[in-house]
């Protein structure tokens, strides 16, 4: 039987509006200080696997706890345990930032909680984001053809962009899968670079299409795609039986950031009627630099592209968005309206669940549109125009220093390198294997001062150092300061090692 009596009020409801006040003030003043002075912190902790399980009670409380101990426990526990992604020298994978405006976005974006599934649920979040998309569109330089919407991640924005690709052929695979077909279908094929991001090939499995879908083509010396080569694989598989449907072209690859020629292979697409999705996760920001603009050269006629204003744009984790002529494509892949989601404005809205495989939406775009607001399009282009200016700068140290190699172009302010000490020039797999080693351990040792944070990647078969300028607080000295450790550590190791 349920219980009918009425509990005391005491032991419902929420935190008091005066102590959520006084608690409120208490984090925005420690968020304050956390940003002012994030290098108190080693960007990558000490911390060893289990430590921080092992700092927290196995169970959760029977009974609430008061809010500064819990508070506490984030400033004791985590934050010590945490890799500082908002740290001025954090120069791995892609450098990101959650600028304060994109703070007090991610905040009150909790505070309202509305789920954007359909226009009726969030009008006014579904409409920001169509402004927000419109404005970044235009600060892009694409066209009013591309309209969009925000998911997650760029993995997730590229699963749906090849979703549609594959619902663009029209074999009526939405209604009858494929597989068990009394047609048997041939082998669909998607096309991108070997230097494409792995989540291509991950939206491939999730689509059943399986690994082999993928035809990866080689990259010339710039690590871009050969659309030429592009052209005769197409040309190749359809001889052979199988049904090419999409180009994967990247502005922006994740090792590299190198540039895929997106004219040349939107040519080959028209050409042979394929979809052409360009992924522009990191790179696409780069465009609200003016004079930058021609990085994006033949995307306006791709049809689809995603760029992450998560990763340099100063928004914070998470917001990539899909830009696409094909709206219209997208919608006949996902929309699927159960009765009790049905509304009488369908004609006139735009029900953001109609676009996706989630019904529900966070309300993302209240801080990017925070973001451009506070920053305006000139205030955005001058700090990445900074970040360009601080890559060329510390790839011009290693370009003047005798025991230190490039290892690829520098397009933005990413950059490949690596140490090779005179005594290891020889170009034997002996000396690679050692050179490898030698740059791995380096890579350790500068990160485990906690002053910086980089990445690696293999290029040519070649153990690569990777650090990537991204953070608004980054500065000269910042790099100053990783280039000094590098050379530091490198001799010391080099020593060691004679
Ligand atoms: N595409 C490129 C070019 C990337 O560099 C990355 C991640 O670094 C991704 C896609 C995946 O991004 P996300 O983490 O948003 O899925």
């Amino acid at each position: 039987m349920p219980q009918l009596e009425e509990p005391t009020p005491a032991v419902l409801g929420d935190m008091s509006p005066e102590d959520f006040r006084r608690h409120g003030h208490e984090i925005i003043d420690w968020i304050s200080d956390y940003l002012a002075h994030t290098e108190r912190y080693p960007v990558l902790p000490p911390t060893q696997p289990g430590d921080v399980r092992a700092a927290l009670p196995p169970t959760a409380p029977a009974h609430g706890e008061d809010f500064a101990a819990i508070f506490s426990d984030v400033k004791d526990i985590i934050a010590p345990s945490l890799t500082h992604w908002n740290h001025p020298s954090f120069f791995a994978y892609f450098a990101i930032t959650a600028s304060a405006p994109g703070i007090f976005g991610e905040l009150l974006c909790a505070a309202f909680n509305v789920n954007q599934m359909l226009w009726r649920t969030a009008p006014a979040a579904t409409e920001l984001e169509g402004v927000a998309l419109d404005w970044l569109r235009q600060m892009l330089g694409l066209p009013d053809t591309f309209d969009g919407l925000i998911y997650d991640t760029a993995s997730v924005s590229t699963l749906h962009a090849i979703a549609a690709a594959r619902e663009n052929l029209n074999l009526d695979i939405r209604e009858r899968g494929m597989t068990g077909r009394s047609d048997s279908l041939p082998q669909l094929r998607v096309y991108t670079s070997e230097q494409a991001h792995s989540s291509v090939e991950k939206a491939l499995i999730l689509l059943g299409l399986g690994q082999h879908a993928l035809r990866k083509i080689p990259t010339d010396e710039a690590f871009r795609m050969d659309a030429a080569e592009l052209e005769r694989a197409i040309i190749e598989d359809t001889n052979a039986g199988a049904l090419p449907f999409c180009v994967v072209a990247t502005v922006g690859t994740t090792s590299t950031t190198s540039i895929d020629p997106v004219p040349a292979i939107a040519d080959v697409c028209e050409r042979h009627n394929l979809w052409l999705h360009v992924d522009a996760a990191y790179a696409g920001s780069a465009a609200v630099i003016p004079e930058m603009q021609s990085i994006l050269d033949g995307c306006a006629r791709a049809d689809s592209l995603v760029t992450n204003p998560h990763k340099w744009l100063f928004t914070p984790f998470d917001c990539s968005i899909l830009y696409t002529r094909r709206m219209d494509v997208l919608r006949q892949a996902f929309s699927l309206i159960p009765e009790y989601l049905k509304t009488d404005d369908t004609q006139r809205v735009m029900n953001g669940m109609d676009y996706g495989v989630q019904l529900g939406r966070r309300f993302r775009s209240l801080k990017l549109w925070m973001v451009m607001r506070y920053f305006g399009q000139e205030g955005l282009a001058a700090r990445l125009r900074d970040h360009n200016r601080l890559g060329q700068l510390f790839t011009s140290w290693i370009k003047d220093a005798p025991d230190w190699e490039l290892l690829a172009p520098v397009p933005f302010s990413t950059i490949c390198f690596r140490f090779t000490p005179r005594q290891h020039d020889a170009d034997d797999d002996i000396a690679t294997a050692h050179l490898d080693s030698l740059n791995e351990q380096l890579m350790h040792a500068v990160n485990s001062t906690g002053a910086m944070f980089i990445s690696h990647t293999r290029l040519h078969d070649r153990f690569a150092l990777r650090l990537t300028i991204g953070h608004i607080r980054t500065t000269e000295t910042h790099i100053e300061q990783a280039w000094q450790l590098l050379r530091d550590h490198a001799a010391h190791l080099n020593q060691a090692d004679m």
